[in-house]
């Protein structure tokens, strides 16, 4: 079962940290979910990576990340992700889907209905105004969150009415909210955090909304506590788990002040989200003010290449951390021998890039393809570079792997099973066998004996008694085979040649070396075709093997 790890953002308050740590015990209570921890980004212990580092312990290597925020902010679009990525790239293989903030929810407007019941102590409602205060945001998407959630809290309830403030960085302050509801007539106001623990921004709602009620001694000002752990937050961090696990992720994009132009705004279209710069928190690594903070490069680069090995070509032999990579990919380019069938099971909004369709003038290829993994990656996008069988194995994935790493993207290589051991094995040959062969060479045919090019010593090939090997040789192999015979090799030793290892068109064709060009030719062996050659050929299976 998918592993939970709730993301907190962190306080300096240790009843905030205790709130959380409760909370966490209380969904892991629960039971519904096989595996839950819970981390702090910044400031509390234990820190998100020892979390992660726990369930990645246990075995998981996919997980939903849940943010602990109210609203999406800097901290649920932004420092969770990265952090995130920072565990990803601890962790080559993770995957995780992101969950979303968690109002706002009906659940939520009535664990604060009963905090402001319990404020009133029985008087009434119909007497009684509500000023709700938010976090408050750079973000004025997450403002107009907690302007929402107000209107949906007075919906229905009964309270004289409810209004929205902001303990920092937006407008209305709690005292211009304060006064705003004295001028409209208030007598008793509950003043409502719209916070879920305890921490140094609620005790400063405490004590501002105190000092109004102190110059205004004709008003009943009363502040409710926090949401605070309780069973209704347990079940909102359930159902949002659910959620993403069901990859039913809603943002509201349509005012995202980073994507959409609003007034006043102009400076955050387009830019990468930054850690959170609150100028008014106590803590000393967020010193820097006002609009500055976008001078200042803390930015986290999510971006990210994984070469990785895709198998010989069924869906099923990639390895296990391939496909959870290939499962979080935001863009995946492919080449013409990677598994196509995998490319059905991802996600619609991803990108696919057919390699060999890559925008290029003639032998531009490599470079062209290199380029596009680099400008992805610096996009902000997670790329997987998928290749057939093993990147490494005749696959230029090292040439990917250094671009990336010049250009200085985060790039991971994953292994595959190369068609080179998995195509003789999927016909029923053993490149070893105990007694039959104790060497083996993987040879490319691509270019002939003879060619200047050519690095390989075909002498030496020839002389060897085991397993060969030969890839990219369909156009070759009569030539090489004349050249292994000249210098040595057996006329008579048994070849192989697997074409479509692996895929529903599989086909072996054996022959005697001295006949297999022959052979090859007549029967129509086509690319991509395997031929294996030596002693282990004798030793072929026939039933089905697959
Ligand atoms: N990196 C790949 C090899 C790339 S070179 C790997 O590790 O498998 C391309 C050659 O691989 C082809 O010419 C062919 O020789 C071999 N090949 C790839 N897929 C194959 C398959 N399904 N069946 C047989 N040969 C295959």
């Amino acid at each position: 079962m998918t592993g939970l790890v709730i993301v907190g953002h962190g306080t300096r308050s240790a009843a905030g940290v205790e709130q959380f740590a409760a909370l966490v015990e209380r969904v892991r209570g629960r039971g519904a979910v096989g595996d839950v921890e819970g981390g702090f980004i910044e400031l509390s212990r234990p820190p998100l990576t020892d979390a992660v580092g726990a369930l990645v312990a246990r075995g998981h290597r996919a997980l939903v990340a849940l943010p602990l925020v109210l609203t999406g902010a800097g901290h649920g679009k932004g420092d969770i992700p990265a952090a995130m990525a920072r565990e990803q790239q601890r962790h080559p293989g993770l995957g995780y889907r992101y969950g979303r903030p968690l109002g706002p929810h009906p659940l939520l407007h009535e664990a604060l209905e009963q905090r402001i019941d319990a404020a009133l102590a029985g008087a009434d409602r119909a007497g009684t105004w509500v000023a709700l205060i938010g976090r408050g945001s750079t973000d004025p998407d997450a403002n107009a969150e907690v302007a929402k959630v107000a209107r949906l809290l007075w919906e229905g309830r009964g309270y004289a009415g409810v209004e929205p403030g902001f303990i920092s960085l937006a407008q209305p302050s709690v005292p211009a909210v304060l006064e705003r509801l004295r001028r409209l007539g208030a007598r008793r106001i509950v003043v409502a955090p719209y916070f879920l623990f305890a921490g140094v921004l609620p005790d400063r709602i405490v004590a501002q909304s105190a000092e109004f009620a102190a110059a205004h001694p004709d008003l009943d000002v009363r502040v409710a506590e926090v949401i605070g752990d309780c069973d209704a937050l347990a079940d909102l961090v359930l159902e949002r788990y659910a959620e993403a696990l069901g990859g039913d992720i809603r943002m509201n994009c349509d005012t995202c002040a980073y994507r959409v132009l609003m007034p006043g705004f102009a400076d955050k279209v387009g830019r990468p989200q930054r850690p959170h710069d609150h100028p008014d928190d106590p803590v000393g690594h967020h010193h820097h003010h006002g609009h500055d903070h976008h001078d200042h490069n803390h930015g986290h680069d999510h971006g990210s290449v994984a070469v990785v090995g895709g198998g010989p070509g069924p869906d099923d032999l990639i390895t296990v951390r391939g496909k959870a990579l290939l499962d979080a990919a935001d863009v995946v380019v492919v080449d013409r021998l990677a598994p196509q069938g995998l490319l059905a099971g991802l996600r619609p909004d991803v990108l696919v890039v057919d390699a060999a369709k890559v925008p290029r003038g003639p032998s531009m290829a490599q470079e062209a393809i290199n380029e596009a993994l680099v400008s992805h990656a610096r996009a902000g996008r997670r790329v997987v570079r998928l290749k057939g069988g093993d990147p490494y194995v005749f696959g230029r994935g090292h040439e990917e792997v250094l671009a990336c790493a010049a250009a200085g993207v985060p790039v991971t290589v994953v292994p595959g099973v190369s068609s080179a051991l998995a195509a003789p094995a999927l016909a029923g040959v053993p490149v070893t066998h105990r007694g039959v062969a104790h060497d083996l060479t993987v040879v490319s045919g691509h270019l002939p004996p003879g060619h200047p090019d050519s690095l390989v010593d075909w002498a030496a090939l020839a002389r060897a008694r085991g397993t060969v090997v030969l890839l990219m040789a369909v156009d070759t192999i009569a030539k090489i085979a004349t050249v292994l015979i000249e210098h040595g090799r057996a006329p008579e030793t048994p070849v192989l040649a697997v074409q479509d290892a692996g895929l529903p068109e599989q086909r072996s064709v054996p022959a005697r070396l001295d006949e297999i060009g022959a052979v090859a030719a007549r029967e129509g062996v086509a690319p991509p075709a395997v031929f294996v050659l030596g002693p282990v050929v004798a030793l072929t299976t026939t039933g089905p093997t697959g």
